[in-house]
């Protein structure tokens, strides 16, 4: 039996087989070589295996997002390109290169090349298909595979991390659990996690390899421990554990329509965090009293390119009826740092937390913000929908988003497209914003603090790495500080404040939120009825 022990992300007990999937990185080793014919063989069978998976994913994709699944047969054709070919050729046989490296130089030199093809936006975003054709050639060439697999009956799977793109696109009826390595309670993806509530542990370090696979084993989400093999006396006691966590959330939906309200009367909204339209629906299942927190890019993060507004009104259209009448607000893209997609092609950032992401993103792609705006605005007539923007930092930011909220209200218009009322509000999550709130609260309708960010910011500790974990405090004064102070200066200018950051669900700070005066706590989905129960616990 192995034991070993994590954080928890989610609870809830699950018990089966393992599936490991073993994240290899490649060798990217400039060595010389003789046996040039053998390299080029090499070569032509990775890239042989490379079309045919990538003209397999482009079928798999098809069923899933229809014409969009093109990029693949894009993929497929620069694979086999000529000139491509050539500069391998080049630099096994010329050069002498390893295959390996032979394929990365080619790939590099041919993303170079479309990166700057002059006023082609078109051939410089194909600069980044190159990457990743030669990133595929080159992990057939060392036979790294680190697409997940799933078999027919579901698994508890076990990785060294998982991206938020990844995790979406799996599909959940085939997974029990998830265990990472790696891996940190706030990061994006177990944000992900927790709103399919399928328990995950991460930093986890099991030590296991694809030789264990098919094992059997326990995720207990409650005390945070993972099992392979687990002894008799372990498996019985974890059955009934799970029996009881069953039964214990089977009675959490007592909790489904009564008012978050303390014992002595003082109250406080209860509102959802969602990602999708699956939470959307559980939000209205347990009476959300709104959607604090809607992130509208974990619907596009596996997608294959940005969403058209099409996509984007019907999904906030949908959102907007499932809760009846009720506020959902609407985030902006806050894309890039930890959510990364393919087909957002940005240079490598160094340091990418604090890089091109969110409201930065949106500035230097204002044709993509722009499609955002339009398609919200279009749904608000659908309900009462508010905006909001991550990751702000200054006036200058809200000054210029609200003259862009504006301009593509007055041009629905001039079209006769009708557009609902909006409140707008900002994501109070960096440490300038909420040393200047006093100021941006006279510019909004309402702020919303994302304690996540505002954390990873305010003690310079990146909220993906778990090796921090003993150094951080997440009740730190400085926090709780910045909180007071946004409250205040919201509540002076008369605009409504909530708290959206995983520390709106924590249950040492419930109490402390209702006393500052905090409207609202926006909390995943699945955390809203547990929530509602403490808070009607509370004195
Ligand atoms: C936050 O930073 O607290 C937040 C709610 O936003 P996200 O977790 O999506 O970055
Ligand atoms: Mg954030």
């Amino acid at each position: 039996m192995i034991k070993a022990e994590g954080q928890s992300v989610q609870q809830g007990i699950a018990i089966g087989k393992i599936l490991i999937r073993e994240n290899r990185p490649v060798q990217i080793v400039p060595e010389k070589t003789d046996a040039v014919e053998k390299e080029w063989a090499m070569f032509l069978s990775a890239r042989k295996r490379a079309v045919a998976e990538v003209k397999n994913m482009e079928a798999m994709a098809k069923e899933k997002v229809g014409d969009k699944a093109m990029i693949f047969s894009v993929h497929a054709m620069l694979l086999e390109e000529a000139e491509f070919e050539e500069a391998v050729r080049k630099g096994i046989k010329e050069e002498h290169y390893n295959a390996s490296y032979a394929v990365y130089l080619a790939g590099k030199e041919a993303e170079h090349f479309f990166a700057n093809v002059k006023d082609n936006a078109y051939l410089n975003e194909r600069s980044v298909d190159f990457r990743d054709i030669s990133d595929r050639v080159i992990r057939e060439l060392q036979h790294i595979r680190d697409e997940i697999i799933l078999p027919e009956h579901p698994v508890i799977l076990v990785t060294d991390d998982l991206t938020p793109a990844e995790l979406i696109s799996l599909d959940m009826t085939k997974i029990l659990a998830v265990v990472l390595n790696n891996g940190s309670v706030n990061s994006h993806t177990a944000i992900i996690a927790k709103s399919m509530t399928i328990p995950m542990l991460v930093n986890t370090d099991a030590q296991l390899s694809v030789a264990d696979n098919g094992r059997r084993g326990i995720v207990d989400g409650v005390s945070g421990t993972f099992w392979v093999d687990p002894d008799e006396e372990t498996l019985s006691r974890l059955i009934d554990a799970r029996n009881a966590y069953e039964k214990e959330q089977k009675e959490l939906e007592q909790m489904i329509g009564k008012a978050a309200v303390t014992k002595s009367g003082r109250s406080i909204r209860v509102c959802a965090n969602i990602g999708n339209i699956e939470d959307a629906r559980r939000a209205g299942l347990y009476q959300a009293e709104g959607i604090g927190l809607f992130r509208s890019e974990f619907l596009y993060l596996n997608g294959t390119d940005f969403p058209t507004e099409e996509q984007q009104f019907e999904n906030y259209r949908t959102v907007a009826q499932i809760m009846e009448g009720r506020e959902v607000i609407i985030r902006t893209m806050d894309i890039c740092a930890d959510k990364q997609a393919d087909y957002v092609r940005l240079d490598t950032e160094n340091n990418p937390a604090m890089g091109l992401r969110a409201i930065r993103f949106c500035f230097r792609r204002p044709e993509i913000f722009r499609t955002q705006l339009r398609a919200i605005y279009r749904a608000g007539i659908y309900g009462k929908l508010g905006i909001m923007f991550p990751m702000i930092t200054s006036e200058e930011e809200v000054d210029k988003i609200l003259a862009m909220m504006a301009d593509i209200r007055e041009e629905l218009k001039a079209e006769g497209v009708k557009t609902g009322e909006l409140k707008a509000g900002i994501m109070i999550e960096t440490p300038a914003a909420a040393l200047i709130s006093d100021r941006l609260a006279g510019k909004v309708d309402f702020f919303s603090i994302g304690t996540n960010d505002l954390t990873q910011y305010t003690l310079a500790m990146d909220r993906q790495n778990a090796d921090l974990k003993e150094f951080q405090n997440i009740h730190h004064p400085s926090i709780l500080k910045m909180i007071e102070m946004t409250v205040e200066n919201a509540h002076a200018a008369h605009i409504k404040v909530g708290i959206c950051g995983e520390l709106a669900a924590d249950p040492e700070l419930t109490d402390y939120f209702i006393r500052l005066g905090v409207d609202s706590l926006s909390v995943p989905a699945s955390e809203i009825l547990t929530l509602r129960k403490h808070i009607r616990e509370l004195p």
